[in-house]
Formats: C-alpha cells, structure tokens, sequence
C-alpha cells in the first residue's frame, strides 16, 4: 500500500500530466488517451473500465470519479449535481461492487486528499475538473458533497454566513466546473473551429453564449453555445456582430462605415451578410433559432 506522500505525489503527477495534454484544463481529453498516463515507470490507467470510480490496487483513496456524457436537450448536463448550496454533489454508486466504490470516495475524504472528476462531455470525452475534494457524505441522500479546496466545509443551514458562502460557491463552481465543461461540449460540436471565421487555433477560441449564463434562457447546452475566435466573440459581445436566426452574420451600419487597417476590412466589415462558415454536424447541437433571435433582436435595436 502506498504511503500518505506517495498518494498525494500521484495525484499531483496525474494533474500535472492532464495539465499538459488538455491545454490546461481548457480541452476535453479521450478515454483512451487517459488510460496511458505512467507513474514511477508503471502505466497506471486513470479512468476504469466499466466503473465510475477508479481507485488503484496500490491506493487507499479514489483517484478519479467519473460522470457519463448524457446528451442534452434542455437539460444542463451537471444539473443533476448541483446541490442548493452550490457546491456539486456525486452520486453513490449502486450495484454489486459499490460498496467498496463508496468506500474509497469516503477515504478521500477522511485523508483529505483530491481527487480528479472526469465529466462526460461527449462519448468517451471527458472534461478533467481538479483538484476536487469530498468535503462531505449525505447518505440519506445517496450522494457525496464536492468542494474546489480541502479547507472548504459546508454551510450549516440558517448560519448567518449560509447566503454568503453560497454566493462565492456558486460563482467558484460556474468557472471551475460549468465553464470547462460547457467549453469542451462547444469546440467538440464545432470541431474547434470559429463558426464566424473558421480559424481553428484552439488558444485563440472560445465558448461563446448565444444567451448570456446569468439570463434565465441562458442554458449551458452546446445548442446555446457558438464557438468563437477571441475577435469574433468581443464583437458579438460588444454588439459590433451580429448573428440572425437564419445563421448570416451582419455587421453594425456605424461600423461599416468606419476605415481601419485589414484586420477590420477582412475580418468584421468584410463578413456583412455571409452565412456562418462552421456549424455542428449534428442537427441537435445547431444553435437554437429561439436563443438566436432573443440575442438578434438586441442587437438590431442597440
Ligand atoms: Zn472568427
């Protein structure tokens, strides 16, 4: 069995190695991809086959929890995870082996060490969350409470502090586990290409919201998502650019009038009027003509 020390050493190795093949944490990494992570000169798989916890034979604790891609129509993909106070909840495993599945979830949490939470995205894709620590068990509730830093505990209910630890929760938990997510399930649909432009330089895109997440409509499906090179996003942002729910893309009439260098000529004036030049291949992730015409008629009356 491995020592206190050599446990956290290899989680921090699997972070670092993660760091390096998801652009840091910005893209989604393959199953197969995450079973060819080594430790100490030995391949150490850091996803199971077939369960949702994986716990190494040398380990005490889990390494990684795991939840399944479900496809999304109007559904968030992690509402399901969500408890009241913001911070994320894992469902306990059911079924013959899950006792000892359960167990090395709960001794993360007694050893105070994090684990990696691998988040379906797509069939066999997954957008690494870490480090994540279990700052509780609810098992009335058949679920593990997760929290984005070991010092973290949860509120007790009617504490004066409640409404204010939940509003830092609920932001903390937006970038480090929507945001990622809602990323990957994007450039995944648009094949990491901008649909304004098509420029595919994964650093220099991003998920876009048709419907901002802090509006009410604006859910976190890729069908409310465009993925956007960083000029394109700003102008669709700033609104400079426009996209109809017809997918043609236009152009404010003040800024068509304006003279700038090429980047502007070639880049923002000259897409008045195109179509998009990227759209998902599915039907399902397309964007939705409801959201586009919700953002379009604010950007024709501004
Ligand atoms: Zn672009």
């Amino acid at each position: 069995m491995m020592s206190l020390d050599d446990e956290l050493a290899l989680r921090r190795e699997a972070m670092a190695w993660l760091a390096l093949r998801t652009n840091d944490g910005s893209d989604a990494i393959s199953r197969d991809e995450l079973t060819r992570f080594t430790f100490r000169g030995e391949r150490l798989t850091l996803i199971d086959q077939g369960r949702g916890i994986r716990k190494p034979r040398e380990c005490r604790a889990a390494l990684t929890i795991m939840t399944v891609f479900t496809p999304s129509g109007r559904r968030r993909p992690y509402e399901d995870v969500l408890g009241a106070d913001g911070f994320p909840r894992y469902k306990m495993r059911a079924g013959a082996r899950s006792s000892a599945d359960n167990h090395a979830v709960l001794t993360a949490m007694e050893l105070q060490v994090p684990v990696i939470w691998l988040m379906g995205v797509a069939p066999s894709w997954f957008q690494p969350v870490y480090p994540v620590y279990v700052i509780g068990a609810e098992p009335e509730l058949d679920q593990f409470a997760l929290a984005y830093d070991a010092a973290q505990t949860l509120p007790l209910a009617g504490s004066p502090m409640e409404e204010v630890i939940r509003h830092y929760v609920v932001r903390e938990t937006r970038q480090r586990l929507h945001q990622p997510v809602f990323r990957s399930m994007v450039m995944r649909a648009y094949d990491t290409q901008c649909a304004v432009c098509s420029l595919g330089h994964s650093q220099l895109l991003d998920a876009a919201h048709i419907v901002e997440d802090s509006h009410e409509a604006g859910i976190a499906a890729v069908r409310n998502g465009l993925a956007l090179c960083k000029i394109h996003h700003a102008a669709y942002d700033a609104g400079i650019l426009g996209i109809s729910p017809d997918l043609v893309v236009g152009i404010r009439y003040d800024i068509l009038a304006e003279v700038d260098g090429p980047l502007f000529e070639h880049g923002i004036k000259a897409l008045h009027g195109r179509p998009l030049m990227v759209l998902p291949r599915r039907r399902k992730d397309r964007p939705a003509a409801e959201l586009l015409d919700w953002r379009y008629e604010r950007f024709l009356s501004a």
